[in-house]
């Protein structure tokens, strides 16, 4: 038997006013509840946006906005990211579709895939359909998974890869370096990007072990073919440093941070002569 998972919210003071969060989240699905942010990527060569990162936010009715960091590994323990995943991934290819049909040509957006929903046998065909009935180019819309959620079961793994590779897509590994796994993988997943996490950028400026490894990393990846992305740059001296060392893309605080979509449009997508 299944318990609702409770989840205590520090604004609500008493614990009897515990969130029961699993069936509001079925709720929020139900009553689309979720919206999308998007955070600028930016070019290092060219200094132009490159396109966006989907980031879902839970628009609570009483609650307010509600971080993802809440609410998906919920999401994932219950099985909800099933549909959520599949909401995120329409809401997304249903935005790049508008924003390419306002002339903005050049953009890409990518979404967050998690572990259970990247396992999930539909998966494939889920996102087939989305693509599909929204009329994206697939080219034009990345996924990004993290190292944990490739690591077990490398055949099956590779496998799907492949199919979603084979759909157009380009693929992303998340949060770079903070999972344990071996490097072998690159061998044989048909990846075209590299996140590297926050955790490196956030020491790169005095840590020359951690630079040694991102230039490590950025030698690698162009020998291979890979892009490079330099996640959560905050400041001018990491944004210097990443650059220094190779990196081919950056996203961070300094360039902006996850908007919805009327700022998105108002501070990042304009036509300039
Ligand atoms: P992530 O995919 O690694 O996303 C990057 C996170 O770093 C985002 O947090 C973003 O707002 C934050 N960030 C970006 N630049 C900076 C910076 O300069 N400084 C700091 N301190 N933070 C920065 P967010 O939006 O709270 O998302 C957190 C995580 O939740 C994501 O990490 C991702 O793993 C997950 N997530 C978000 N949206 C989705 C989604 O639609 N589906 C799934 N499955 N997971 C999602
Ligand atoms: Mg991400
Ligand atoms: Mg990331
Ligand atoms: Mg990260």
């Amino acid at each position: 038997e299944k318990k609702p998972y409770l989840f205590y919210h520090p604004k609500m003071g008493k614990p009897n006013n515990f969130f029961i969060m699993e069936l509001e989240l079925k709720k929020a699905i139900k009553e689309e509840q979720f919206e999308l942010y998007y955070q600028p990527l930016i070019s290092v060569s060219s200094s132009k946006l490159v396109g966006f990162e989907a980031l879902i936010r839970w628009n609570h009715p009483t609650e307010g906005l509600i971080s993802p960091v809440k609410f998906i590994p919920l999401a994932e323990q219950t099985g909800l990211i099933q549909d959520i995943g599949n909401i995120v991934f329409k809401k997304a290819c249903m935005q790049l579709r508008k924003w390419k049909d306002k002339g903005f040509n050049n953009i890409n957006i990518s979404v967050n895939i998690s572990m259970n929903q990247f396992r999930n046998q539909l998966l494939v065909e889920n996102i087939r359909e989305i693509l599909q009935e929204t009329n994206v180019n697939p080219y034009d819309i990345g996924i990004e998974l993290t190292e944990s959620s490739l690591i077990d079961n490398m055949e099956e793994t590779t496998l799907k890869l492949h199919e979603l590779k084979n759909l157009g897509l380009s693929i992303a590994i998340d949060d770079f370096g903070t999972g344990y796994s071996s490097l072998g993988y690159l061998i044989d997943f048909p990846i075209q990007r590299i996140k590297i996490d926050r955790t490196f950028t956030k020491v790169i400026g005095k840590n020359e072990k951690i630079k040694a490894i991102v230039s490590a990393i950025n030698t690698m990846a162009e020998t291979m073919d890979i892009e490079v992305v330099a996640e959560g740059i905050e400041t001018e001296e990491q944004f210097y440093l990443m650059q220094k060392l190779n990196c081919n893309v950056v996203q961070g605080f300094l360039f902006d941070k996850p908007l919805p979509i009327e700022e998105v449009e108002r501070k990042w997508l304009i036509f300039r002569e």
